[in-house]
């Protein structure tokens, strides 16, 4: 790799400049100063990448899955002794706090373990005897050479996702991380060749949108793994799909907060507020509209406008900070434009925290409304800032027709006492990932990361078995011996 702070790609197992003369700068969210410049790659990059990808595919996935395994537990062994080193890259470069990028390491650590337990969920199935004398054997074999495309929130937790499952099932892979947090990506990159990944099987290409769509059009890519916002996921299943491609992309979000009259508030404020202001909003699971079922909401408001008031807003490296800088000038401009619009619409600013003073970071001080009606833009759109709407609600029937008028289905959450409220919830609510006294319902790796509706293009979700079955083809042999 470089030293300068120019980077470079990472194709066949070595660091090699650039064709595409364009860069991008890449600021320290924090403080606005230059951490480095990344390429703009171009069409001659990804046939660069994709090649070597190609070229290694016939002998990794001769491999033997045990030995595939046995790279990822390497994998597995780095990421763990290099998880604070990995998790100030992130912080430094996404700008949330050391603390959210520790966790946010820690699982995509979690699913490098779920991926080497390969030797197990590559396994198919056999029966006997299907007709007279006939057997029917099911086995998996990989698809060819996948490439992920990753978005800015989570720069080591995504490509863990991704990469570490698509190799063991035998595939090759090729990163195309977001421009805005390439740092960590070349830290990954790093590692999968420390942890004895032949060359050519992981790749990297830095840049934006020429490499994405020089990647979705390209013959030689077989799948595309895609996390990012909702037009984006848009462009990409439809670009891939009809490029033939198996395509899985998951979109934005807009998660609904359902607080029931009996929640618990010691516990439920905290966890609200953890969901919606931590990493500064900048999450896909993060709640955005609390659903606040009379009575009892006035009482919500007033300890939540409380927490918001004291929400310490500073840069990723201070201890304090509970809420850093957003990604970039522009998107705090975009969060500001939304809580205009939402101030100029109606809503009641029930609390407005503080930015730092004198700083050349990205800061928007935090924002509760309330009264906000269910139709307003910033109920149904996604801000990914640090704003939380509270929309009233007269009964659990009307909270959850509110939350599933939502074109989106990523997750959503309820706090109440009542298990017949919960189950109510978990039968009628239209999302994916839901939590019961949770604010942020991560599934583990080894579940799907299950969004619906415009949350989520294509068929099979990201990690767990669905992304095993995504990384494979099915194979199915009907024998008879004569
Ligand atoms: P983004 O869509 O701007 O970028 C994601 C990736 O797509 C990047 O690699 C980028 O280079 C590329 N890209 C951007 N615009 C493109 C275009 N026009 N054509 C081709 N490629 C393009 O997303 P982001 O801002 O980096 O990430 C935040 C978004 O991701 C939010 O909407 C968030 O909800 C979503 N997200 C979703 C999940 C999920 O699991 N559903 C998880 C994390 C983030």
């Amino acid at each position: 790799m470089s030293g300068s702070v120019d980077l470079q790609n990472y194709v066949g197992g070595r660091w090699v400049p650039p064709v595409a003369t364009g860069r991008l700068e890449v600021p320290d969210p924090s403080d606005g100063s230059l951490l480095a410049r990344v390429p703009r790659s171009e069409a001659a990059d990804v046939e660069a990448a994709v090649r070597a990808a190609r070229d290694a595919f016939p002998a990794w996935r001769d491999v033997p899955v045990a030995e595939r395994a046995r790279r990822v537990i390497a994998l597995r062994n780095l990421l763990e002794s290099h998880t604070e080193d990995l998790a100030r890259s992130v912080s430094r470069e996404n700008g949330k706090t050391l603390d959210e990028a520790r966790g946010s390491v820690r699982r995509g650590i979690e699913a490098t373990e779920f991926a080497a337990s390969a030797p197990t969920t590559l396994q198919g199935y056999f029966l006997e005897d299907v007709s007279r004398g006939v057997d029917s054997t099911l086995l998996r074999q990989p698809v060819g050479v996948v490439a992920g495309i990753t978005p800015f929130n989570f720069p080591v937790m995504i490509p863990l996702w991704m990469a570490p499952l698509a190799l063991v099932c035998g595939n090759t892979f090729v990163l195309k991380p977001s421009e805005r947090v390439p740092l960590s990506a070349v830290f990954l990159a790093r590692l999968f060749g420390e942890a004895g990944f032949p060359a050519g099987t992981f790749n990297l290409v830095h840049g934006d949108v020429a490499a994405v769509n020089a990647l979705l059009t390209h013959p030689a890519v077989d799948a595309v793994s895609f996390v990012g916002s909702a037009p984006t996921a848009k462009h990409i299943y439809t670009t891939a799909a009809a490029h033939g491609k198996r395509v899985q992309a998951l979109a934005g979000a807009k998660n609904h907060l359902i607080v029931m009259p009996d929640a618990d508030l010691e516990h439920t404020v905290p966890a609200v507020i953890s969901s919606a202001f931590g990493q500064s909003g900048e999450r896909c699971l993060a709640g955005s509209v609390v659903v606040a079922v009379e009575p009892g909401a006035d009482r919500l408001v007033a300890r939540l406008a409380e927490a918001v008031q004291n929400l310490t807003v500073g840069p990723s490296s201070s201890d304090s900070t509970e809420v850093g800088p957003v990604i970039r000038a522009d998107h705090r401009e975009k969060v500001n434009r939304w809580i205009r619009e939402g101030e100029s619409g109606g809503a009641i600013v029930a609390a407005r925290g503080k930015v730092p003073e004198s700083s050349d970071g990205f800061y928007v001080a935090p924002v509760l409304f309330d009264r906000v009606q269910p139709e307003m833009a910033i109920a149904q759109e996604e801000i990914f800032g640090p704003v939380l709407c509270v929309v009233r609600a007269g009964s659990l029937t009307e909270a959850i027709a509110t939350a599933n008028r939502s074109r989106f289905g990523n997750a959503a959450a309820i706090f109440t006492r009542d298990g017949g409220a919960a189950r109510t919830f978990v039968h009628d609510i239209q999302a994916g990932m839901l939590g019961v006294n949770i604010g942020v319902p991560a599934p583990a790796a080894y579940f799907p990361f299950a969004g619906w509706k415009g949350s989520f293009y294509g068929d099979l979700h990201a990690t767990g078995r669905d992304a095993v079955e995504f990384y494979t083809h099915k194979k199915v042999v009907t024998t008879r011996w004569f």
